[in-house]
């Protein structure tokens, strides 16, 4: 936190701003003996929250909820959301809004206490959450960021000294996340249910004026709000499927108006490419199936249309007939990012009319072969095959010679198409086997070295160094991996 402490938090809480339905103003809990166990100097310095001149234990009393940063009026939201296709009113039962930070680039950022005790919104749950999981969104959305993709981040856990029970008792944890804001699909469908017309037209407005303030010069501004977030969600689920994440839990409310990924859960990282992938124990229908994402992701989107209906148009008729006609959009929005990025793959610079069948016939290969979806990018990258299977296949050979076919006639030299391909492929991704160690290294054995390691090594994934060699197997696990949402 800055070199002058009266500096180093900036905290305004334009939230609590808006009508008191949509909030509920909470105290953390105290918790008994908090300590850190991971903390993010690069984010800190980003939020002007760089912890140089600041006593140790002061720091912790922030992170933990022991003591609340000077002007922080913290709060916990209110939200509903439809949970794997049910509509459910719910609300932050276990985070604690600290307020938002503007950060020495004049940014506003939500900071947030995750596992900081009960709120009004905890329907029955205990308000915690354990270190394992906390650790794990700490890696992942981390992950993420040095992905290049949108996402929440985390400046800190802290352990607090107290079990919490789950299936058995584990360590209790604390996270700090940041968001550019924590405003969900949910959050109008909360407003679009419970509250009044000028509710929702006061949130619509909040957002308008904090995300996407180009909407104020457009005629009806909360049609642009929508446009707006169908195309964030586009690129974001594009940049999803590129990279073979699998959020894992995509309902309403783990959909952001911002376009930033939250909430990892369930989520994890495809190995062999197949479209039916799904990891968490709980989707037993496969609805956050790996090729899914788009389709729920519109679903979602839909949602979100029916939620801000009467601002579009007065006669629902109407309103309806525009919010089917803006998200009619969203397929092509979603195709454009998705098939611009596999080109960047493929070291493809310009588009050509047979690109999009030389793309579905490598998936089409990768799934049939069970290839490693990272690994045969990084294979094509570097054209270095050694063990991987898929290169002795005679029908891969031919869709080979036709890649190279077409990626060398571009103009673009050699080392430019390289460039390309190592800057949208990464060298190495959060392999589940990895992670897993990393956790539980930290839980069962109080050892943060290998949840270190592994974050500074995922910190810088398209550089493709001999570092990142021993992290890109993928398990040769003979059981699937399964991830579970008791966090
Ligand atoms: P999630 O599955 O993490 O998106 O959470 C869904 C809802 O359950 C949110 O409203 C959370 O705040 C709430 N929730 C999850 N875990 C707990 C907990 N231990 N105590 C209270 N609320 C919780
Ligand atoms: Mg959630």
């Amino acid at each position: 936190m800055s070199k002058n402490k009266t500096t180093c938090w900036n905290l305004e809480n334009s939230y609590t701003k808006l009508p008191k339905r949509f909030f509920a103003h909470i105290h953390p809990t105290i918790v008994k003996d908090p300590a850190i166990v991971l903390f993010n100097e690069g984010l800190a310095e980003q939020l002007g929250l760089s912890c140089t001149s600041f006593q140790a234990e002061e720091v912790v009393k922030w992170l933990s909820g022991n003591a609340i940063p000077p002007q922080s009026k913290p709060l916990a939201q209110a939200y509903a959301g439809h949970q794997f296709g049910n509509f459910t009113r719910l609300g932050d039962g276990r985070a604690i809004l600290l307020g938002e930070q503007i950060t020495p680039e004049g940014h506003r950022v939500d900071i947030q206490l995750k596992g900081a005790g009960r709120t009004p919104y905890s329907r029955g749950g205990d308000g915690r959450a354990a270190l394992g999981p906390m650790l794990r969104e700490y890696i992942i959305s981390e992950a993420l960021h040095a992905l290049h993709i949108p996402t929440t981040r985390s400046l800190a856990v802290v352990s607090t000294g107290e079990s919490i029970l789950r299936e058995k008792e584990l360590p209790g944890a604390i996270l700090t996340r940041s968001a550019s804001s924590h405003i969900r699909v949910g959050t109008f469908q909360y407003a679009a249910a419970w509250g009044s017309l000028d509710e929702l037209q006061c949130l619509a407005d909040y957002v308008i004026k904090r995300h996407y303030p180009n909407a104020l010069n457009v005629d009806n501004r909360y049609i642009q709000l929508y446009k707006e977030v169908i195309d964030g969600q586009a690129a974001l689920i594009a940049k999803w499927q590129l990279v073979g994440f699998v959020h894992g839990v995509m309902n309403t409310d783990n959909m952001t108006i911002s376009g930033e990924s939250i909430d990892y859960g369930p989520c994890a990282f495809m190995d062999a490419f197949d479209p039916a992938t799904v990891f968490s124990s709980i989707d037993q229908t496969g609805r956050y199936a790996y090729g899914n994402q788009p389709a729920i992701g519109g679903w979602n989107l839909a949602r979100f249309a029916e939620a801000l209906l009467p601002l579009f148009h007065k006669e629902k008729e109407r309103a309806i007939k525009i919010a089917q006609d803006v998200l009619s959009s969203y397929d092509d929005r979603f195709l454009e990012y998705w098939q611009n990025g596999m080109r960047s793959k493929l070291g493809l610079i310009n588009k050509e009319p047979g690109d999009e069948k030389l793309i579905s016939d490598l998936l089409d290969l990768m799934k049939k072969h069970k290839a490693d979806y990272t690994n045969t990018f990084i294979a094509l990258t570097n054209d270095k095959w050694g063990n991987h299977s898929i290169y002795n296949e005679k029908e891969f050979k031919q869709w080979h010679q036709r890649w190279k076919k077409r990626k060398n006639k571009q103009q673009a030299s050699n080392k430019e198409i390289h460039t390309l391909m190592q800057s949208n492929n990464p060298a190495v991704i959060p392999r589940n086997h990895r992670v897993e160690e990393a956790l539980n290294a930290a839980v069962e054995h109080g050892d943060t070295r290998v949840v270190k390691e592994l974050v500074h090594v995922l910190s810088t994934p398209y550089a493709h160094t001999e570092e990142k060699a021993s992290y890109q197997q993928a398990s040769n696990a003979d059981t699937p991996y399964r991830t579970f949402c008791g966090t």
